[in-house]
Order: C-alpha cells, then sequence, then structure tokens
C-alpha cells in the first residue's frame, strides 16, 4: 500500500510515519530466506506550496461570499494530486486508488473502513486541510470522500490523516509482528498488567489479579473481556 499525503506540513507528519512500527514497515529487513521481508507499505509526501507558481507561493485566500478565515486554494492541491498519482493510469483505472479528504463533516472513520482500505487499494491519496477548509472543487474534480475521525473539530487534517494511515497499516499483513497479529483478531486486547506483581502509588498497594498469575487460559480470557 502507498500512502501520499498532502499536506503544508509533511514534516510533522513524517516524523510520526518513520517511526516505530510504520517506520519498519517503510523498510526492507535483511535476514535470510524467509526472514527476509520486503517493505510493507511506503509513505509520500506533497506540499501544495511546492506547487505554486506566484513568489508568495500563497496557498490560501478569502472566502468567496465573505465569512471568516482563509480557504485553501483548488490548484495547487491538485497539481499535487496529478504528482501523486495522476500518471498511475492503470491503478488508476483498476479503481486501486483512492482518494480521501479530511473532514469534519465526512463519513465517520471506522476500524470496518481501515480494513476496506487496506483491502481494496493500492493507493491512498490523503489531504489534509488547514485553516477553514478546502475549495470545494477539489472533493468535486477528483471525486474524493470526505472522511471525518470524529465528532470534533481539529485546527488541520494532519492527526486525521495518520490517524487513517496508522489503523489503515495495522490491517496489512507483516505490518505488525505475528504475536500482535493475533491479538488484533479481536477489537481489543481489554484489560491488561505486565511486571512487577505489585506497585505501589501514594503509599496504596496494587496487585495485579490472583486469575492472570495462574494457567486458566480460559478464565483470563473472561476475564479480560468482562472489565473493559
Ligand atoms: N470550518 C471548517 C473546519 C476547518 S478545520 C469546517 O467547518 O469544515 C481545518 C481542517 O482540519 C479541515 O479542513 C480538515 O481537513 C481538518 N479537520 C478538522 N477536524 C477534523 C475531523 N474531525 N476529521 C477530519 N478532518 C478534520
Amino acid at each position: 500500500m502507498h500512502f501520499h499525503v498532502i499536506t503544508l506540513l509533511p514534516e510533522v507528519c513524517q516524523t510520526y510515519t518513520d517511526a516505530s512500527v510504520l517506520g519498519r514497515a517503510q523498510k526492507t529487513e535483511k535476514g535470510k530466506g524467509a526472514k527476509q521481508r520486503g517493505k510493507k507499505i511506503s509513505v509520500s509526501y506533497y506540499n501544495p506550496r511546492d506547487f505554486t507558481k506566484d513568489k508568495h507561493r500563497k496557498v490560501d485566500d478569502k472566502p468567496y461570499g465573505g465569512g471568516p478565515g482563509m480557504v485553501m486554494k483548488a490548484e495547487p492541491i491538485l497539481k499535487a494530486w496529478q504528482k501523486a498519482v495522476g500518471r498511475k493510469k492503470e491503478a488508476l483505472a483498476a479503481k486501486k486508488v483512492k482518494t480521501l479528504i479530511m473532514s469534519p463533516r465526512g463519513k465517520e472513520f471506522t476500524q470496518d473502513l481501515a480494513k476496506k482500505y487496506a483491502k481494496q487499494y493500492d493507493h491512498l491519496v490523503l489531504i489534509s486541510g488547514r485553516y477553514e477548509g478546502i475549495d470545494a472543487r477539489v472533493q468535486k474534480a477528483l471525486n474524493a470522500e470526505e472522511v471525518s475521525v470524529g465528532d470534533y473539530v481539529l485546527t488541520g487534517g494532519e492527526l486525521p490523516a495518520l490517524t487513517i494511515i496508522d489503523s489503515t497499516s495495522r490491517q496489512i499483513e507483516g505490518v505488525l509482528g505475528d504475536h500482535d497479529s493475533l491479538e488484533d483478531e479481536r477489537a481489543t486486547t481489554g484489560e491488561t498488567y505486565t511486571r512487577p506483581e505489585v506497585i505501589e502509588h501514594k503509599k496504596k498497594k496494587l496487585k495485579v489479579p490472583a486469575v492472570f498469575l495462574g494457567g486458566n487460559h480460559a478464565e483470563i480470557e473472561k476475564r479480560r473481556q468482562n472489565i473493559k
């Protein structure tokens, strides 16, 4: 899966996608035979500012019809999209490219959508807004889907884009280790503990419940799923 992120803040996002699990998934792991693992994902960034022509590299302007704030201009975003996937003729024809616009008014992003994206597409383009949003013609021109990560308003689409990349990547085979993949079969792991057996906080002792220390896995599972 190739993620293409259109954002005014590529450095901010890249720090996140280069770290930990997502960072590892972008590298070829050296090793002999089966231990050798190819790249599972790639992440590319495109800054609309690099696709402006004027001296001030202007990416925003006042809204038609008045109103507060500024709106992101359509053309630099459309050019960035063109650079990202515009020439992927085969993938576009085979409907393997999906374009998403981050918007608090969009369709709610869920675990099921993450699974669907991972299964269905080779390229996911994520367009991240700033200011008061994006010129509506971007959605029309690209036939893009507007997605929201929740019923609240953020200052930009960077966290939503990262959220979607993160949860979609977890659904791609080989991104998580084998152990983690098994864990992912259920929605969440539930109540969980690690060493040490007893900790002290404000003079109170907090122990790991006895059931977790025994070997009865059915009981442990029951306990985990009951309390959440
Ligand atoms: N006034 C605008 C809000 C702009 S918020 C409106 O009513 O739509 C600035 C940008 O942050 C948006 O363009 C969008 O890309 C992003 N954003 C904010 N909240 C979001 C959310 N819950 N989900 C997805 N993107 C969001």
